[in-house]
């Protein structure tokens, strides 16, 4: 609890403390040196390739992250199921597990070190099913196979993108009002994020879309 303050201390007051479960992970401290080779903690990562939807292609990630991306993908289902009567095929990503620092903060080690990180840049989603049930405003063309990528969709306003938009912006809402599923969340208002949401459950909460 302690490490935890101090975080949100040093993050400024924009982090607060994780308002779920505790996870193994948040034993671990995530003070690294600034510069020079980097070591990351030896912790237990597995292939993951998506259990509800599938990612492009498969993940390194911690087993309770893995839990976590399981409940997100639902949500990603329910999300998409409303907007567009059907869910993605795919989740489209920029990386998992990666031994590295936090680019703004290189005095720490980034959730990606821990396979305890995802960045998220788009969905893949099929023809509607003959049978599925849309909305029925839902634009002509996006009853067609078609892609959501962060870039350029959560800036959209008109269009068939204003609907990627819709969904992106339902999305994120919904993820933020769980607590059981990501801590992080930074998106196109957080510096470096233009292109990708990057979700974590490192052990303070900062929600920045
Ligand atoms: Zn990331």
């Amino acid at each position: 609890m302690l490490w935890t303050t101090l975080m949100a201390l040093l993050l400024g007051q924009v982090a607060s403390p994780p308002q779920d479960s505790h996870l193994a992970l948040d034993d671990l401290a995530r003070v690294v040196e600034p510069t020079g080779k980097i070591q990351c903690p030896k912790v237990p990562l597995i292939s993951y390739r998506g259990d509800v939807i599938r990612y492009a292609s498969p993940l390194r990630v911690n087993p309770e992250f893995r839990e976590r991306l399981r409940r997100f993908e639902t949500v990603v289902r329910e999300t998409a199921t409303e907007v567009y009567g059907r869910a993605p095929t795919q989740i489209l990503h920029l990386g998992s597990f990666n031994c590295r620092r936090i680019r703004l903060w290189p005095d720490y080690l980034s959730e990606h070190g821990l396979g305890n990180a995802l960045d998220v840049a788009g969905f893949v989603f099929p023809p509607l099913p003959r049978r599925a049930k849309a909305p029925d405003d839902l634009p002509k063309q996006l009853t067609r196979a078609f892609r959501v990528r962060i870039d350029p969709d959560w800036q959209a306003t008109d269009g068939p993108a204003a609907w990627h938009a819709r969904f992106l912006h339902a999305l994120t809402q919904r993820l933020t009002a769980r607590a059981d599923i990501f801590r992080v969340m930074l998106g196109p208002a957080y510096p470096g994020h233009k292109n990708h949401f990057h979700f974590d459950c490192a052990p303070w909460r900062i929600v920045e879309i």
